[in-house]
Parts: structure tokens; C-alpha cells; sequence
């Protein structure tokens, strides 16, 4: 292995060797266990970042580990020219948690960028041009997904994009209304995150939801709802649209889906959308082999077991209670356990670094947004060790004195 004993050595190695796209590593990290990491130094962490939502077990779970195992044992690859129990039992799992009706269908991906590619796709396929995307949506890094993503920062580069897409504020019932108007018969597809990850834990409103939905059954167009990083249990419920009691046409998941290993899925809702894209019209040569297949079957039957969907909205409910009495605490944003600490001042970067430091993962998406994205089983005094370290953190920090804004 050479010298990645310390982290230091590492992470002058990694710059190296690895491309700059993720800036300087925090640290190396060499095992977990639970909602802990080791880094190469030996400290521990409490991780309530899960890898970005996507150690939905934690690290090593028992369960999960002993279906890599099998999985490796039994048949790990295939191609698309043959089909395995994983992965049909792993759709036939997808859509009975999806409650979608007959003649839905699932496709599978290997990332939450391709699963979305998929969905633009399908988008086409209805033979319009016009897709509604919002501002502060992020929709992953290929160029389909990266044109439907709007910050200018990511994006502006790499122009031109796949054509089609406008951009409206969230929540923007009005802007929303006009756009749909605009595009007319032309209207593809609205997409949409139900909580904006990426921008910050940002929550659609139930108001905004509901019109996008009324919007695109109107004009038969496609309602795509990108849920992946609000789906897998995450908020509470299996998906986030369900909060809404709002069925979407097309539903992308990947992150969580997994548990750590990568796999993505679109679930059509319908017949209409479930045909969408027939034979020889896409494809992937990883997309639902059985490893993946059956690492996201032991996600699911382990959030099924343990109870996790309880745990989620137990433990959240008890995170957002105490964040919100934290000194410089603006607001807390989110469901279950996709949380964002609002603070008053823009102080993110601080105090993410700052808990490193203290043995504790988290990750500022703005400059005033602290994200919790946890394994779904953290437990309550996993929670509290954070939350007494943040507390004691903010009441001592000189850049909170001044209060809020
Ligand atoms: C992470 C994310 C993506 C991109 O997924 P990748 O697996 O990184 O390609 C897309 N949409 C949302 C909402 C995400 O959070």
C-alpha cells in the first residue's frame, strides 16, 4: 500500500495522482463501523454526513456486508442480455414501495447523474422539446443532468448543453404557471427535487408541488421527481413525494438506494411513462448487475426490519427540537434526517472544519447551511454528542456574539 499511514502522507499523494475536481480531502479516511470513520491517524469520527445520504446503514452493517459477500460468490455480473432474481425482485421491491400502479416500470442505472440522464431521455421520447427545471436544482455532473442543473458556476463552462431546459425559481407559483404557459403544447417535462438538496435542504412548498403536478397533467406532460437524495427512507418516508401524497410520472433514486455501493434506479409510474423508452433505445452495461441489485435489496429489507422509517422521523424530530435552542442558530430546514442548520451568520466553513477537529463529519453546502445527511439508524445519543459539541461550539465562537440577521 505504501505510505498512506499518516494523513498527511495520503493526502500529498492523492493530489498526486487524483484529479483537482473535489479540492483537498479533509482527511484519509481507512475504516467505519456504524455512524463512526477512522481516519489514518487513528481519530474517530461520528459521520452525519453518510458518505453524502448514501450510507443509509451506516458503515459495515451485518446484513449488507453478508450480502456482498454472497452476491460476490454466487454472480456478480452479467450483462443486460440475461436477467437474475436480484434485480427483478429488487423493481418488483421498488415499485410496491413506490405504490405504482400497473404497468410501471424500472430502469437501472449506476449513478444518480444517469438515472436523470434517463429521465431526460424519456423526456424526448414524448417528442416535445421543452423541459422546466428550478433554480437551485441539481441534477448530477453529465451533460444531460448538468443541463437541467442551474447554477451558473458548475455549468457555464462546459456550454454548449442539450437545449430545451428553462429555469424557474422554486416555490414560484407564478413563474412556474407562465413558463408552463410559454411551452404550451411544446411542455415535456417539469423536474424537480421535493426538498433541494444540494442548495441547502431546501423544501418545495406543498403549494408548489401541487401545481406542478396540475401543470403537467394538464398539458401531458411528464412530472420527474428527483428523489436521489430524498428517497430510500430518508425523510420519514420511503419517498419524499409521499409526504405530498403526490405521485409523480418518473421517479429517479440512487445515493441511498445502495447503501454504499452504487446503483441507481427511474421508476416509471404508469404505462404511458413505463413504455416510454422500448429496445435499443437506452442502456448502461453495469445498470442493475447483481451486485448492486442485491446490495439495494439488503438496504431495503434492513430499513424494513429495523424499523428505520421510526428511527428517521424519531431521531430527526429530536435533532431539530435541540438544533433550533443552538445560540446562532437561524433556522432548521428539512425532513427526517435531511436536515440543514441554518446559521445567522456565514460561518459554515468554520464550523464544519472546527467539528472535524472535534470528531464530527458534517458538511456545509453554503456558506450558511450545516448539512446532516446521517446513516438512518444514528441513534439518539449519537445525535446528542454532536449537538452538545455544537452548542458549546456556537455559545464560545466569537462570530456568533452578534446574533441573528
Ligand atoms: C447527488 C445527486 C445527483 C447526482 O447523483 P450522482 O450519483 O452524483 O451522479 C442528482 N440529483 C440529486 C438530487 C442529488 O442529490
Amino acid at each position: 500500500m505504501g505510505d498512506v499511514t499518516t494523513g498527511a502522507a495520503g493526502i500529498d499523494r492523492y493530489e498526486h495522482a487524483l484529479m483537482g475536481t473535489y479540492g483537498t480531502p479533509m482527511r484519509v479516511l481507512t475504516r467505519g463501523e456504524g455512524s463512526y470513520v477512522w481516519d489514518a491517524d487513528g481519530a474517530r469520527y461520528l459521520d452525519l454526513l453518510g458518505g453524502i445520504a448514501v450510507n443509509a446503514l451506516g458503515h459495515g452493517h451485518p446484513a449488507w456486508v453478508a450480502a456482498v459477500a454472497h452476491q460476490a460468490q454466487t454472480l456478480a455480473h452479467t450483462s443486460n442480455f440475461f436477467a437474475t432474481a436480484p434485480q427483478i425482485e429488487l423493481a418488483e421491491r421498488l415499485l410496491e414501495l413506490a405504490d405504482a400502479p400497473a404497468g410501471s416500470r424500472v430502469f437501472f442505472s449506476n449513478s444518480g447523474a444517469e438515472a436523470n440522464e434517463a429521465a431526460f431521455k424519456m423526456a424526448r421520447k414524448t417528442g416535445r422539446g421543452t423541459v422546466i427545471a428550478l433554480e437551485g436544482g441539481f441534477h448530477g455532473r453529465t451533460m444531460g443532468a448538468l443541463a437541467m442543473t442551474h447554477k451558473p458556476a458548475i455549468r457555464e463552462q462546459f456550454e454548449p448543453m442539450p437545449g430545451g431546459v428553462v429555469f424557474v425559481p422554486a416555490n414560484d407559483t407564478v413563474a412556474l404557471r407562465s413558463a408552463a404557459e410559454a411551452a404550451g403544447s411544446d411542455l415535456a417535462a417539469i423536474i424537480t427535487e421535493p426538498i433541494q438538496g444540494e442548495a441547502g435542504v431546501r423544501p418545495l412548498t406543498h403549494e408548489f408541488f401541487a401545481l406542478a403536478r396540475e401543470l403537467t397533467t394538464e398539458a401531458g406532460a411528464l412530472l420527474i421527481v428527483d428523489e436521489i437524495q430524498t428517497g430510500v427512507a430518508r425523510t420519514g418516508a420511503w419517498f419524499a413525494h409521499q409526504l405530498h401524497g403526490i405521485a409523480p410520472d418518473v421517479m429517479t433514486l440512487a445515493k441511498g438506494l445502495g447503501g454504499g455501493f452504487p446503483i441507481g434506479a427511474v421508476v416509471a409510474f404508469g404505462p404511458d411513462a413505463g413504455s416510454l423508452l422500448g429496445k435499443g433505445e437506452h442502456g448502461t452495461t453495469f445498470g442493475g448487475n447483481p451486485m448492486g441489485a442485491a446490495t439495494a435489496l439488503a438496504t431495503l429489507q434492513a430499513i424494513d426490519e429495523e424499523n428505520l422509517l421510526a428511527n428517521v422521523k424519531a431521531v430527526g424530530a429530536h435533532l431539530r427540537e435541540r438544533l433550533e435552542k443552538v445560540e446562532g442558530v437561524f433556522e432548521v430546514r428539512g425532513e427526517g434526517l435531511m436536515l440543514a442548520i441554518g446559521l445567522a451568520q456565514p460561518s459554515a466553513p468554520q464550523v464544519a472544519a472546527a467539528a472535524a477537529d472535534a470528531g464530527f463529519i458534517v458538511n456545509p453546502p453554503s456558506p450558511d447551511t450545516i448539512r446532516l445527511v446521517p446513516a438512518l439508524n444514528l441513534s439518539v445519543a449519537e445525535a446528542d454528542s454532536f449537538i452538545d459539541w455544537f452548542a458549546a461550539y456556537q455559545a464560545s465562537d466569537p462570530g456568533t456574539e452578534d446574533g441573528g440577521r
